[in-house]
């Protein structure tokens, strides 16, 4: 099958067993349901731009297995231009959805991490999961299928590791092995775009060791899969469809995130899906071979977003008669914290290397760095909006769209709503303050693709600390030895 239309994969969703769950009910079609619809209607636009002549060189590439015209999303990544062009998809796809379309970075990012891994367990233990992704991601190709990533176990007590835990539950694991596959139980929890997915890509949440080999696992499921229930969480996106169709409440109209918690009740998952079964000694290196081209495009995501806030916020400066240059500075503050998540994130593409399975791998420090950066600079960058934006583009400071044309007191809040535009420009631009500073089009910053501790703990394993002191002992021309003193008993 060639590239899809937004409709056939809207059709490929309607045609998935009902397993999503929302406030008490099973949700029959995501693509209509308010809970899913702007997730699907959000992740639909990627293949809108598929087909779009303006921006089909920025969405799809050439399969390096089939020569066939494919999602990026679904291909491997080989080089720094095809990893820059991670970055700028993302910023694209913020800019048209005005959130987050996770349903397939986290689970692009799954693949060429399983890409990379496969090879080396083949490599090391005579397995054939590489030849099994290899098969599976061909059909994936062709059907051009949207894939979610899921790695975060709902962990339990974070002291312990998975065979530590009182209920064995509470990291996903292997409960039955078979000759034609696996059995599996436990939960992966806010897994983002779910709805909107047709399938899921599963990796170890860590990195373990032997006593936890039931719990290292990688593999690949339908969304629908038996056994598999999932409940979405509830969301600031719920209000929207109580709203009218040219309501500003909810500013934008064809994009939402959602985050999912899946729980797998024994279910059987055959061979031709399980990329990683009890091989413990690669589950660190599976984590690790996502979060480097994960954490380096990142930063095109929250760029995306910075650029939704620095126009959103010039043009609530300018609703109330300002100019933008009052605030110069602090939108050029803005410039520059989206900037340097997208160029830190360009930057780690750029110093990467091919692994041996044709992956290209951002750099470790880099991407790390990035990590750190996306988890704060676009929180200052929300803090400069809302403080040009003024009080209406905090949650709660402004009227409904539903009062703002009551009969009785519509015409009030008009009247004292206007400044130098009309009272509904200047809603409409400070809603999107709102969306996009507290509101559903700020995806996860901190904590999506792991916290910023984690990543840290890589920069500290990465940076060169010892060189840096040889250098300044040079300069300073120190004969001494320096050392850390050692630890008091
Ligand atoms: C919007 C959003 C989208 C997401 N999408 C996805 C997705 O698509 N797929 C997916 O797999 N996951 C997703 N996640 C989950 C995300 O990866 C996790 O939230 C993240 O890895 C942190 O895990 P946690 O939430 O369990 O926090 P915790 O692990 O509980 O961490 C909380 C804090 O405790 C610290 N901490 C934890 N353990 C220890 C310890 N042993 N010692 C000391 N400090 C500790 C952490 O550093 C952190 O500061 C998403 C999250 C968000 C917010």
């Amino acid at each position: 099958m060639a590239l899809k239309t937004a409709d056939e994969y809207k059709q490929s969703l309607r045609a998935m067993r009902p397993n999503i769950h929302k406030f008490g009910k099973v949700i029959d079609d995501v693509t209509t349901h308010p809970a899913t619809r702007w997730t699907v209607e959000g992740h639909a636009q990627i293949y809108g731009a598929q087909l779009d002549p303006e921006t089909k060189e920025m969405v799809t590439t050439t399969s390096h297995l089939t020569g066939d015209p494919i999602s990026r999303y679904l291909s491997i990544i080989t080089s720094a231009e095809e990893q820059i062009a991670n970055s700028k998809m993302k910023r694209l796809m913020f800019h048209k959805t005005g959130t987050c379309t996770g349903g397939r970075c986290a689970g692009w990012a799954a693949i060429n991490s399983l890409w990379a891994t496969t090879y080396d367990i083949d490599q090391k233990m005579g397995t054939d999961y590489h030849e099994r992704i290899k098969k599976w991601l061909i059909g994936a190709q062709a059907r051009d299928i949207t894939i979610a990533g899921a790695l975060t176990d709902p962990k339990g007590d974070r002291t312990k590791k998975p065979s530590q835990q009182v209920d064995p539950d509470m990291n996903l694991h292997i409960v039955e092995r078979r000759k034609n596959g696996i059995v599996v139980r436990g939960a992966k929890v806010m897994i983002c775009g779910v709805a909107a997915a047709n399938e899921i890509f599963i990796l170890p949440g860590s990195a373990y060791k032997e006593e936890d080999a039931d719990w290292s696992l990688s593999c690949v499921i339908p969304r629908d899969i038996e056994g598999l229930t999932i409940v979405e969480a509830r969301h600031p996106n719920d209000t929207r469809e109580m709203e009218e169709p040219e309501s500003f409440d909810s500013p934008v109209k064809n994009g939402g995130i959602t985050q999912a918690y899946l729980f797998f009740e024994d279910v059987f998952i055959p061979n031709e899906r399980v990329f990683m079964a009890g091989e413990y000694a690669f589950t660190g290196e599976a984590v690790i071979n996502f979060i480097l081209p994960y954490r380096a495009a990142i930063g095109g995501c929250v760029a995306g977003q910075g650029d939704i806030k620095l126009g959103a916020a010039v043009l609530t400066a300018r609703a109330n008669g300002l100019s933008s240059k009052v605030f110069a500075d602090r939108l050029t503050q803005m410039v520059i914290n989206n900037e340097t998540t997208y160029g830190v994130g360009i930057a780690a593409a750029v110093m990467g290397k091919q692994h041996p399975s044709g992956v290209w791998m951002p750099d470790m420090l880099l991407s790390n760095v990035n990590k750190v950066h996306v988890a704060k600079l676009p929180y200052e960058t929300s803090i400069i909006a809302q403080d040009i934006a003024g009080g209406i583009a905090e949650t709660g400071c402004m009227p409904s769209y539903v009062d703002f044309n009551d009969e009785k007191y519509g015409h009030l809040i008009q009247k004292y709503m206007k400044a130098a535009v009309s009272a509904e420009t200047r809603a409409r631009a400070a809603r999107l303050v709102e969306w996009s500073t507290v509101g559903a089009g700020v995806p996860g910053c901190m904590h999506g693709g792991g916290s910023p501790d984690g990543a840290k703990m890589f920069i500290r394993l990465s940076s060169e600390l010892e060189k840096s002191v040889e250098i300044a002992k040079r300069l300073a021309g120190i004969k001494e030895d320096l050392k850390d003193p050692a630890p008091k008993k």
